[in-house]
């Protein structure tokens, strides 16, 4: 059986002659750019995630961006980042002009660890950019009661973690600000790259619209010194019809996460994607740790069954970090994590037998590797 690493065909094939009416309707309107279909999506998404306004962007970076921008961080200024996680989080606040200061993440949960917040803290810190990577939800509560404490922004990362809660509430409603991606591999994907920023402020969300739009909401009136990076209409109408679906395509990571927890459990030398305590996960992925990473990444692909590695390469150990001067050491559990993740299939529309499938090759490449100790 071949199992690739993702597939969009059950999403989407249900979903083609919708997609391509609502297509259509964009392209015999004339209007491509901040109309009707970018407003509505605008308040469905709001509404789906609790907040009162969301402002749609041209992609994931650029949502993180605008978003430090849109709170005046810029030169001067630190940003406590996770130390693993994918480079668009420091991305974002480089290109504001203020300084990324990672803080290692729990090994278990690959999350920003709350308790490391403190020793990273200085004069200059303005803000705190959780990371809900791999769908799993941080330690919020934590997170917002530090933040208030030292006089901090909280501006979340939720591009993987769309529909994910903490607490009962979910994440992307809890910083001043949140971005997310609509990137199409993402658990809300466009046809190309969107993005947007959520928020409950509404002088924010204001000065976010003037932001992607050439500082400007009024035709030739520039406030601010803006960029161009609007979510575009025929996106936003693509996003509309896979919105309603997003529900159903969580409810089905969570049993296919279930599932591998089942089958994978007590594999030696194997270790489970763990939860913090009152976290409901998003699963974009299905993240295992072992010291075997690279060979057993092998022999799953010469088994048909395609993974990926997110992330090998910590973003302090990335060419375009190296004048921070962090050299290899310096961040040991983003090291540790780069070297041993591995990312199996999860996708809606996967099956329990493939997850058995996996399973089942996981097991025997275990028992092999243990018995060559
Ligand atoms: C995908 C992603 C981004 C960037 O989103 P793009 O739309 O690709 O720019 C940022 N942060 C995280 C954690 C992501 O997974």
């Amino acid at each position: 059986m071949l199992i690739p690493f993702y597939s969009f065909t059950a999403q989407h094939d249900p979903l083609r002659a919708d997609v391509l009416a609502a297509l259509a309707e964009v392209y015999d309107t004339h209007w491509y750019v901040l109309g009707e279909q970018v407003r509505a999506f605008e308040t469905e998404y709001s509404a789906f995630n609790g907040v009162g306004h969301t402002v749609g962007v041209g992609n994931g970076l650029e949502a993180l961006t605008l978003a430090l921008r849109g709170l005046s961080i810029g030169p001067g200024d630190e940003v406590l980042v996770p130390s693993n996680t994918y480079i668009a989080t420091w991305l974002a606040v480089s290109h504001v002009g203020a300084t990324p200061v990672p803080v290692e993440p729990d090994l278990a949960t690959s999350n920003l660890d709350p308790a490391r917040l403190a020793a990273a803290l200085t004069s200059r810190t303005r803000v705190v950019l959780p990371v809900h990577l791999y769908g799993q939800p941080c330690r919020m509560l934590e997170i917002l009661a530090f933040a208030g404490q030292h006089g901090l922004f909280v501006v979340e990362d939720n591009a993987q973690a769309q529909g994910a809660t903490f607490a009962g509430q979910l994440t992307g409603s809890f910083g001043h600000a949140s971005a997310t991606s609509f990137y199409p591999t993402k658990n809300l994907g466009a046809l190309g790259d969107a993005g947007a920023i959520t928020t409950d402020d509404a002088d924010l969300a204001r000065r976010l619209q003037q932001l992607r739009n050439y500082g400007s909401t009024q035709k030739n009136h520039h406030e601010l010194l803006g960029y161009n990076s609007r979510l575009d209409e025929l996106q936003a109408a693509v996003l509309r019809v896979k919105l309603p679906y997003l529900t159903a395509w969580l409810s089905q990571r969570r049993q296919l996460a279930a599932w591998y927890n089942e089958y994978l459990a007590d594999v030696p030398g194997l270790r489970l994607p763990a939860v913090a305590a009152g976290a409901e996960p998003a699963w974009h992925l299905y993240v295992v740790h072992t010291s075997h990473r690279n060979a057993l990444q092998r022999r799953l692909a010469a088994a048909g069954i395609g993974t990926q590695v997110h992330y090998p390469v910590p973003p302090h150990l990335q060419p375009a970090y190296a004048y921070l001067d962090l050299a290899a050491g310096a961040l040991p559990i983003a090291e540790d994590l780069a070297a041993t993740c591995l990312s199996l299939p999860l996708w809606p529309g996967m099956t329990e037998a493939m997850v058995a499938t996996v399973a089942r090759v996981v097991r025997s490449f275990a028992a092999e590797v243990s018995g060559l100790r």
